[in-house]
Order: C-alpha cells, then structure tokens, then sequence
C-alpha cells in the first residue's frame, strides 16, 4: 500500500514519469492497471475511488495507491474517522459521535477500539516522525491516557511536518505517515520511518 496525493492527475503524471518509489524497497513503480472500484464514504458524499496500481521495477511487487484521504480497509474518510477520534480523546462516547457524525455507531466503535488497542504503537511511530521531521523536538509530555498519548504525537508530527514542508491536513498526513494502515492490526503494515 502507497498513499498518494488525491488529485488523480498528479498521481498519474508522477507513476509515468517513474516519480514514485516502492515502499518495500524504494525501487521505481510503474503503472500496472487498476484496483478493484470502491465507494469512499466523505463529509461532502460518497466518492467513487478507482485507485492505480502499480508495480515495482526493482522487486516486481504490485502496489495499490490509494489517496491520501483514505485509510486502508476503511471504507469512510480518515478526516470523519480522524474527527471520532479526537471526540473519543475528549471524553464523548462511540454513540453520540456516531450520531453527529452521521456514521453507523458499530462502524465508529470499530475504529475507536482499533485506536484503543494500537495506541502505544501508534505513539511511537509517530513519536518517531516527529523526531525525523524535527531532531531537536523537546521530548512529549505525558498527555493522561494512552490514546491522548498517541493523538499528542499524532499532533506533534503533524506540526513538525507543516514547520518543514507547509500546509496540510492532519488526519490526510496521518494516512501518508502510517501508510494507510493507521487501523490495521498487522504491524507489518506501518511503513518504517525513512
Ligand atoms: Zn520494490
């Protein structure tokens, strides 16, 4: 899994000029067809997703890129799932999330769980970012709980990435800097900091 920029014309332009590199081993990707159809569950309505694929020149893997606003394996945006996230953070319980949110209550406990269960390891591996992006952070204070924990890094990685590149969403740059798999439960799934 690659996450990329959503503008599909940029996409494009970057696989056939051989701009993208793998993410097993930083080979060449070339276009290799499509990945299955998909409906993207957004804020402003559904979105169909028809994502490039890709295949690798050095290790002949095969790669789905899926847009930056999309989480592997979850069919709703990751700025909504983002937005539960930071709800559950505050104290709000999965129910009324869900509500405000407009999403299935099992859908929003489903995530929330997963975040739950992940929490140290997603702390560290943006803790980890946040150091690449800014070697001399200030180390994070404990925020009061594991999940606030690892939103603060979340957070912090988000900063240090605007502070060195510019603008951009967080919860898009999530996707990019947990390869999709932000809510996986394989380990192997989160690409290693470069
Ligand atoms: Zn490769």
């Amino acid at each position: 899994m690659l996450i990329v920029c959503a503008e599909e014309v940029r996409v494009e332009a970057e696989l056939v000029g051989g701009r993208l590199w793998c993410p097993s081993c930083r080979g060449v990707l070339g276009p290799w067809g499509h990945g299955l159809e998909r409906v993207l569950r957004c804020s402003s309505g559904d979105r169909l997703l028809r994502p490039r694929r890709a295949r690798c020149r050095g290790c002949a893997g095969t790669h789905v890129l899926l847009p930056e606003v999309a989480l592997s394996r979850r069919r709703d945006e990751v700025s909504v799932i983002g937005a539960a996230i930071e709800a559950k953070v505050a104290g709000e319980g999965h129910r009324r999330i869900a509500g405000r949110l407009g999403v299935p209550a099992a859908t929003v406990r489903g995530w929330l769980r997963r975040f739950v269960e992940r929490a140290g390891q997603i702390r560290a591996h943006f803790t980890r970012w946040a150091i690449v992006l800014d070697p001399e952070l200030a180390p994070l204070l404990p925020a009061g709980s594991s999940i606030a924990d690892a939103l603060e890094a979340i957070a912090v990685a988000a900063r240090a990435w605007v502070l060195r590149f510019g603008p951009m969403p967080v919860w898009p740059l999530v996707s990019v800097l947990s390869a999709g798999a932000l809510l996986c439960n394989t380990s192997s799934l989160f690409s290693p900091v470069w």
